[in-house]
């Protein structure tokens, strides 16, 4: 083993670095090493090189080998190979040894360990326009990865692993393929041994209940508080719920509320509700009372005022009947109704009741053409158009329009604005 003897060199520094006599035993040497360390520390203010000193001294004597080489031959013996490795360590591996990554509570060391996010998960939460007016809670199974309970994320009985030799522990692998003359594609994939951890753990050491995997799926049930007045694509958070991994800080998961299309109140301008409502020819011009079911179940009495007329489309207006504020359900949005009125088809009054009804409605203001008038005009027949037939009518136009908006500027339908000014 042997090949040459080492000349004797300096071999009490490292007992004198820790602070313990040379027939320390491991136990004493672990409990100095602990106390120097903490105190020198560079994250806590301390020399790093003195850190380093202690490091390797601890190093050289917890190892009983190397212990032995550097008692009878010095530390030039360790440095010349002898014992294996010498002090290839990082002082702050031992330190973390001994500690954990969290040894002040801030999680990373002075290495700049830096712990990645995980992903937030995202879901789109349902939801009616009763339960955003109402507010509502809902219980929500859902399952994620939880960090191994049996092994704590380590994946391993013992907690070791080695590096990956697929990869050489980078978790990623570089394929080439040739593709054309002289091209070369290069390819960048995870990993297959190690699935992109670079670390192996052997299969006699393989944690029984993850399976190496270092997490386990788990059921949880969130519950999701909905407030009264919370609105479309609102997002609830529960921070930190996410799927846990090793080293990962674990993402949040989001609910978007997505509502539900009402089949009589539409959500408009913030906290206003709308609402269509059909009157009869009759209602409109002689008054109304109706009952409208709110969305908490009461009945609202709407009835029109004494006299008032409802024309074709008009709005009317219930202040403090709208969809509450969020974080303020106290404060309500405006209930507006707009009207729609229904006139009777045609042929249902006779000749006779028609007469009835001039004579109460106001006067026609043409009443009669004078024959000579009559005389001067030509007769024409006025035929049914559908809603539709408009509205293919408008598109057809609208296409032509956009195909010569370039160079035709005497399209029929454009405004005429020098027309309009004579
Ligand atoms: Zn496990
Ligand atoms: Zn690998």
């Amino acid at each position: 083993m042997f090949g040459r003897v080492p000349k004797k060199s300096d071999n009490t520094k490292f007992y004198e670095v820790l602070g313990v006599p040379k027939s320390a035993s491991q136990d004493e040497l672990k409990k100095a090493y602990k106390k120097a360390a903490i105190k020198n520390h560079p994250d806590k203010g301390g020399d790093p090189e003195k850190f380093k000193e202690l490091a390797h001294a601890y190093e050289v004597l917890s190892d009983p080998e190397k212990r032995d080489i550097y008692d009878q031959y010095g530390e030039d013996a360790l440095k010349e190979g002898m014992g294996g490795g010498g002090s290839s360590h990082n002082p702050f591996d031992i330190f973390e040894s001994f500690f954990g990554g969290g040894a002040f509570g801030g999680g990373g060391s002075s290495r700049g360990r830096r712990q990645k996010r995980g992903e937030d998960v995202v879901h789109a939460l349902k939801v009616s326009l009763e339960e955003l007016y109402n507010g509502t809670a809902k219980k929500l199974s859902l399952s994620r990865n939880a960090i191994c309970s049996k092994c704590k994320g380590k994946g391993s009985k013992s907690g070791a692993s080695s590096r990956c030799y697929g990869c050489q522990g980078t978790g990623m692998k570089i394929t080439t393929r040739q593709i054309g003359l002289g091209m070369i594609q290069q390819m960048q994939h995870v990993c297959p041994e190690c699935r992109g951890s670079g670390e192996m753990i052997s299969d006699r050491d393989r944690c029984p209940q993850c399976k190496g995997n270092k997490v386990t799926q788990e059921k949880k049930v969130l519950e999701v508080h909905i407030e009264k007045g919370m609105r479309d694509g609102q997002k609830i958070t529960f921070e930190g719920q996410a799927d846990e991994a090793p080293d990962t800080i674990t993402g949040d998961i989001v609910f978007v509320l997505e509502q539900k299309k009402h089949p009589k109140f539409d959500r408009k301008f913030g906290d206003d509700l709308y609402v269509d409502h059909n009157l009869s020819l009759t209602e409109a011009l002689c008054g109304f009372q109706f009952a409208l079911t709110h969305l908490d179940g009461r009945q609202l009495l709407i009835k029109s005022n004494p006299g008032e007329v409802i024309k074709p489309g008009q709005y009317k207006a219930i202040n403090d009947e709208g969809m509450p504020h969020h974080q303020r359900p106290f404060m309500k949005g405006k209930l507006v109704i707009q009207f729609h009125v229904i006139f009777p088809e045609s042929g249902v009054f006779s000749p006779e009741q028609c007469r009835k009804i001039e004579s109460i409605l106001p006067m026609r203001p043409s009443k009669h053409l004078t024959d000579m008038e009559l005389d001067d005009c030509e007769e024409t027949t006025l035929h049914d158009v559908s809603a539709e037939e408009v509205k293919r009518r408008k598109e057809r136009q609208h296409r032509h329009r956009e195909a010569y908006d370039e160079d035709d500027d005497d399209d029929e339908s454009a405004p005429r604005v020098q027309c309009a000014q004579q």
